[in-house]
């Protein structure tokens, strides 16, 4: 029987390929009561059963993918102090010297209080975080029962495998990626899990929360997965299936042609140079960064060497990681962001702020409210330009006094660092985020007194409709085509020209082609995204004219009806 199934693309691409269900270990365990005198032996089965559990995350870590994506070891990290957690290590063993029960049972006893204190979370991404207690404790049951792992068998080589699974792990992925499964298929999960950013880095098509497919799909069926609209087809029919590998092969040859880009330069059809770079979040992305082809890094988010760890980077620390990314980009352009701690990348240990994190102590404000955090930065940052085309880029800036007192105090770090005699590039370049409607309308002082701008759209976009990013409610009114949005963009821009001072885009919208002409038409020469989003936009600039698309883009600046805009767009872009 034919069907489809609707669930949330993760990872786009097309696979076809054959079913191989993978077993859900439910936490439906046995109960039992111990004689007393096998107590003793059963809190030695949970301890070896904890100890593999360690050993096969340490055997994951050291045997991780060379090409997989820095954000695993993060992931693996995570998992393992999750399962050094008392409330799993130590409290099922406590629990079963006081009430005799079976190990399986303690355990299951002691996850559901670890996830009930999840739930507690009023940060959407921390409530996620129940899902990573799961399959850890998922993990240790299985060494408890005697599985270890969920023990795939190898993806046959005579057809595509596509994995589906009630729920997959970052852990379970990295296990997988040798049997070269084509896709993977889960039950349940959301876009910011960590398994679809994990499916992401892999670059496979991967599709999660489908609700019930791990029941409704049958061992060996014959599957299509469109990783680009989330549709999931069971047994389809032969039409199908010939316009599918059909899709499926325009599909591969556009990657393979973009591929074929990495060395283009990214000039419009006019001749203007455009110049493409890449967003990392930490030093190993940059090997991804040159595999695609980005001309320097638009946005270093220096925050994600200071996240899931209960010690901070201390300078030493910091500028080496600084320095191995300026040196590793060979002389090519590196703008590290200041750390944009606070809203919704709260330290280890820190109290969550009450109400409106996002308006809070967030960014430059935390910095300034925490001198001795942001000097160590500040001197770390300063050492590592004096070993590439260091930049400093300040987030969220929203007036002249915060930029004053950031002045200030980049000054006096120069000075303690010219004091001890340690060399850092004196012409360092200074840019600031605009990502505050106020600082967008107030631009002024800011491309007065800064080197360069980098407009963050992902904040800009919040802040002007006044719609929480993190928040899935109210996520459909979040709109880049807003003409307010549209307004504050071209204003900046044109700004910023006219004063000579260099302006990029880092926010999502640099990476989405859909929006990539109107860019260039209000004048935007400098994008920043994801690494891998960097071919399909320099296709998009390669096929584009300036001077034909000046007059529709002023059409659109001037338009005030959402969907006559999208009309209008889609002319520019069909141009
Ligand atoms: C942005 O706000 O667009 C941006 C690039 O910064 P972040 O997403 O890290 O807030
Ligand atoms: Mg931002």
């Amino acid at each position: 029987m034919s069907f489809t199934l609707h669930g949330i693309a993760v990872s786009s691409g097309i696979a076809i390929g054959h079913a191989h269900l993978i077993s859900h270990t439910s936490l439906e365990v046995a109960h039992y009561v111990l004689p007393k005198q096998l107590v003793a032996e059963e809190i030695a089965r949970f301890d070896a059963a904890l100890l593999a559990t360690r050993n096969e995350f340490t055997s994951l870590r050291s045997n991780r993918p060379t090409h997989a994506a820095a954000e695993f070891d993060a992931f693996l990290e995570l998992h393992q102090m999750i399962l050094d957690d008392p409330l799993l290590s130590v409290a099922p063993r406590d629990m079963i010297a006081s009430e005799y029960c079976n190990a399986e049972w303690a355990l299951k006893t002691q996850t559901e209080t670890l996830v009930a204190q999840f739930d507690e979370f009023e940060d959407a991404y921390l409530r996620e975080r129940q899902t990573d207690v799961t399959q850890v404790a998922e993990r240790l049951l299985k060494q408890l029962l005697g599985q270890p792992g969920h023990q795939p068998s190898p993806a046959r080589h005579d057809v595509e495998t596509i994995l589906v699974a009630h729920d997959l792990s970052p852990a379970d992925l990295i296990q997988f990626k040798p049997h070269q499964y084509a896709a993977f298929i889960t039950d349940v999960g959301g876009a910011t899990s960590h398994t679809a950013i994990v499916a992401r880095g892999l670059n496979t098509p991967c599709v999660v929360g489908l609700h019930h497919a791990r029941d409704l799909v049958r061992e060996d069926d014959l599957l299509i997965l469109d990783g680009e609209q989330g549709v999931l087809i069971v047994n389809p029919d032969k039409l199908i299936l010939a316009e599918y590998k059909l899709r499926q092969s325009e599909w591969e040859l556009e990657r393979k042609k973009l591929k074929r880009l990495r060395t283009a330069r990214a000039n419009t059809l006019d001749g203007t140079v455009i110049e493409l770079h890449a967003n990392i979040e930490k030093p190993e992305d940059i090997t991804e960064v040159k595999e695609n082809g980005a001309t320097g890094i638009g946005l270093f988010r220096s925050e994600f060497l200071f996240l899931n760890r209960d010690h901070l980077p201390d300078e030493e620390e910091q500028f080496e990681a600084y320095r191995a990314v300026a040196e590793g980009m060979d002389g090519q352009p590196v703008t590290i962001r200041t750390f944009d701690l606070g809203g919704d990348k709260q330290l280890n240990g820190t109290k969550r702020v009450a109400n409106n994190p996002a308006l809070g102590l967030r960014a430059i404000r935390f910095c300034l409210s925490e001198p001795q955090l942001f000097r160590t930065q500040m001197r770390a940052l300063l050492r590592a330009t004096h070993y590439g085309d260091v930049k400093i880029l300040i987030p969220m800036l929203s007036g002249v006094s915060e930029l004053n007192q950031t002045l200030q105090f980049i000054a006096a770090t120069k000075q303690s660092l010219d004091d001890e005699g340690i060399p850092y590039d004196r012409e360092v370049k200074l840019g600031g985020m605009i990502e505050i409607p106020a600082a967008a309308l107030a631009l002024s002082v800011f491309v007065k007194k800064l080197d360069f701008l980098s407009i963050g759209t992902n904040d800009l976009i919040q802040y002007t409709l006044a719609i929480d990013r993190t928040d899935e409610e109210v996520a459909h009114l979040y709109d880049p085509l807003h003409p307010a949005v549209l307004r504050l963009l071209a204003h900046i821009i044109g700004t910023s020209n006219r004063f000579n001072v260099p302006i990029s885009v880092c926010g999502e919208m640099a990476g989405e082609s859909a929006y990539t002409r109107l860019l260039l038409g209000f004048g935007l020469r400098q994008f920043s995204m994801f690494s891998a989003q960097v071919p399909n936009i320099k296709q998009r600039v390669l096929t584009t004219s300036l001077p034909q698309i000046t007059s529709l883009t002023q059409k659109i600046l001037r338009a005030d009806d959402p969907l006559n805009i999208i009309d209008l767009l889609e002319k520019l872009n069909a141009a």
